[in-house]
């Protein structure tokens, strides 16, 4: 196999440390510097750094990176979206669950770091409205939230965040005694929800409503006293509200659930969710084990959701839109899915909301301090 392709450039040095990883001037700071072969990717061509001497190669900036086997990335995508587990896919395609666990990890982060860049510069055109999409991993014993900032018209996902919660509802003596057992060992940390909400949907609401062209958001929740709490206690979204750009305004849980609801755009998303994803489909058997690897597989579907899906399915043939056409994100921050997609590997950027930052390094807390899933150093680099 030979793929060695002569016309790609390196876009900066691979090595955070070196000048010319932020600011590369011009192509005259590598050397190109030889080939070698893979039985994966065919030859590859290598290059050196002419500042920090060091060398690094084409892969070194492709989503396969360091991969011994590639798995056609829009397969993975319909994994996420069509209601497939990870383990039936990987039976499909004879690998092991855990290489699809590693693609969807890869795909999550490139898939942060493409929503990232749509948001960043984008101005908010509409009103907005966030919950907390209930779900659970490992066993019913531990819940959680999925928190989702969403737009009122375009059902474009904006902010999303996971915490644990205690389990709660209706319980057996024997249900009761095991939660009991479990606390012994293993408690939710105090304010899991407000904090995860003000991840998820207070600072990324923040920074839209500060570059925002509407005179005033509002944004709408239901009743939950914590969602205020948690809106009002972050400081960035507190000044907003002080100067009249974004209210706040709640909604009655049990008000009739239409298109007319202000909370249409999150009850629309939590159905979506619960019938695309086989994680999150009610009484499943296909339940996450690991948190991180669950919001990796919600952030690939959501980041897929805005930029993919069609606004209406039932709209007429030339009339369909897409999510990301409806709030009005910059063309040029969205990839035509016909000229070359997943190619490029994701690179951690400090400018992460704080939510990806988490999941980006893995550390959604594991129930009783299972350890972190290893993951390659160079995704850190
Ligand atoms: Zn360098």
């Amino acid at each position: 196999m030979d793929t060695i392709d002569n016309t790609f450039l390196p876009p900066h040095c691979t090595y955070r440390d070196c000048s010319q990883f932020h600011t590369p001037v011009g192509n005259t700071w590598f050397l190109k510097c030889g080939t070698h072969s893979t039985k994966a990717h065919g030859i590859v061509q290598r290059f050196r750094c002419r500042h920090c001497h060091r060398t690094f190669s084409r892969q070194t900036f492709d989503l396969d990176f360091c991969a011994k086997k590639r798995i056609n990335w829009q397969d993975i995508c319909s994994v996420v979206k069509n209601s497939i587990s990870d383990r039936a896919f990987a039976r499909y395609i004879q690998v092991s669950p855990s290489t699809v666990g590693h693609k969807l990890s890869r795909l999550s982060k490139w898939s942060q770091l493409y929503h990232h860049q749509q948001i960043i510069d984008h101005n908010l055109q509409e009103n907005v409205c966030a919950d907390g999409i209930e779900t659970f991993v490992t066993s019913q014993f531990y819940p959680g939230h999925v928190n989702l900032l969403v737009g009122s018209e375009s059902q474009f996902s904006y902010g999303w965040d996971f915490c644990f919660l205690r389990r709660k509802g209706r319980m057996t003596n024997a249900q009761k005694a095991k939660r009991a057992q479990i606390e012994m060992t293993w408690k939710i940390p105090r304010g899991a929800l407000k904090k995860s909400f003000q991840r998820g949907v207070a600072k990324p609401l923040a920074k839209l409503g500060s570059q925002t062209i509407l005179e005033k958001v509002i944004i709408n929740t239901d009743e939950h006293p914590l969602y205020s709490k948690a809106l009002t206690g972050d400081k960035s979204l507190a000044s907003l509200f002080s100067e009249g750009i974004c209210i706040h305004q709640t909604v009655n849980s049990k008000d009739h659930r239409d298109t007319n609801n202000p909370l249409f755009s999150v009850n629309y998303m939590d159905r979506e969710i619960r019938k695309d994803l086989a994680n999150h489909v009610r009484e499943t058997t296909r339940h996450s084990q690991e948190p991180n690897m669950m919001m990796d597989r919600m952030t690939v579907y959501l980041v897929q959701h805005n930029t993919e899906k069609r606004f209406r399915i039932k709209a007429p043939k030339g009339m369909g839109t897409k999510h990301w056409i409806v709030a009005g994100i910059k063309p040029e921050t969205v990839i035509n899915p016909r000229k070359g997609k997943f190619r490029e590997r994701p690179w951690f950027t400090e400018d992460f909301e704080e939510s990806f930052k988490i999941l980006w390094k893995r550390e959604i807390p594991r129930p009783h301090g299972t350890p972190k899933r290893i993951q390659a150093n160079f995704w850190m680099a």
